[in-house]
């Protein structure tokens, strides 16, 4: 890879929950970030995917300081974020969007569409007052929307639609890099691949590079050049899109892929699935050891005791577990 557009080092999230006891003792810390590191090459998508509650999201919303760090560093085009003053942080912001999942609840009822997209237009000061509301509609036209949109409430458009409206306002920052925080999961099958299309024409005429974050290991195949899996606030695994899931090496991921239904219903027949039990435990007292112990079909003595670092497996591709040897699983 050529240097990363984007670079995140050892990223950490805390949340302390209050206490239950006399002056607030008992207080927990959630680690729902714990020790992320990854890069993303210019114009590349990395997809970032696991399920409910292990910190993608927090990880997206991090990266672009809507989550408070506590540790770990992120670095765009060569910049240190945590060494900026707010003035510098604040031109830099206008360089990372973020498309939220749900579309609704992400637009302010209360705006019209003119004042949604063309809010980053006047904030970052991207247009000359005149010149906005052509911009406007440029931007309506490119995700798809007519201008008649212009004078309309988020209410009186499609979940679809309203996802487009949402991407029109990223794109309107001219940013270089996006966060697509679960873009589709609230939306139609036969929307999402709709969306999905737009985000990549978008990507292709503007060299975007995005995380693209799911816990749907179709759609982030579909998407991403490189996948990172996460459980309970860490990678456990990484790797091309192909290497990861020709030949997954972790036994999570190798759940969640084996949940992916297959288009050929032959081979679909005859596939294992992998059930996994039990709970994903709380992030405020992960199980020592491998955190995935408590649900992994084939964890053996170590495995509750010795921590799995992410190792080699195979070219660009690690594994957090110790039982993984790069070859291929039957
Ligand atoms: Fe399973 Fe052990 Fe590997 Fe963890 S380290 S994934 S518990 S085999």
């Amino acid at each position: 890879m050529t240097a990363p557009l984007l670079s995140i080092e050892d990223l950490r999230v805390h949340f302390t929950l209050p206490g239950q006891g006399w002056f607030g003792r008992g207080k927990q810390v959630v680690r729902a970030v714990d020790g992320v590191s990854l890069q993303i090459g210019r114009g590349q998508t990395v997809g970032l995917v696991g399920e409910s509650g292990c910190g993608k999201s927090t990880t997206g919303r991090a990266i672009l300081r809507l989550a408070p760090i506590a540790g770990g560093r992120v670095v765009l085009d060569g910049t240190d974020l945590a060494s900026l003053s707010p003035d510098a942080l604040r031109r830099v912001r206008r360089r990372m969007q973020i498309v939220f999942q749900d579309p609704f609840a992400s637009l302010n009822p209360r705006h019209t569409v003119v004042q949604i997209i063309g809010e980053p237009l006047g904030v970052h000061d991207l247009r000359p007052p005149g010149e906005r509301i052509g911009r406007i509609r440029e931007l309506l036209d490119l995700v798809g929307l007519p201008s008649s949109a212009l004078g309309r409430y988020p209410h009186e458009f499609s979940g679809g639609q309203r996802q487009r409206i949402g991407i029109a306002r990223a794109v309107a920052a001219e940013p270089d890099f996006v966060v697509l925080d679960e873009p589709v999961s609230a939306l139609d099958v036969s929307i999402q691949s709709q969306i999905l299309r737009l985000l990549l024409d978008l990507q292709q005429s503007f060299g975007l590079t995005y995380l693209f974050i799911a816990h749907d290991l179709a759609v982030v195949g579909q998407m991403s050049d490189e996948v990172c899996v996460m459980y309970l606030g860490r990678i456990v695994e990484r790797g091309t899109r192909q290497a990861l899931y020709d030949n997954p090496q972790h036994p999570y991921t190798q759940a969640l892929l084996s949940a992916v239904p297959y288009p050929d219903p032959a081979i679909e027949a005859t596939r294992r699935r992998v059930i996994l039990t039990g709970e994903v435990p709380s992030p405020v007292s992960p199980p020592p050891g491998c955190h995935f112990h408590t649900r992994c079909p084939i964890a053996v003595d170590r495995c509750r005791t010795e921590v799995p670092g992410l190792r080699a497996v195979g070219s660009d591709h690690v594994a957090a577990c110790h039982l993984a040897t790069g070859a291929v699983a039957t």
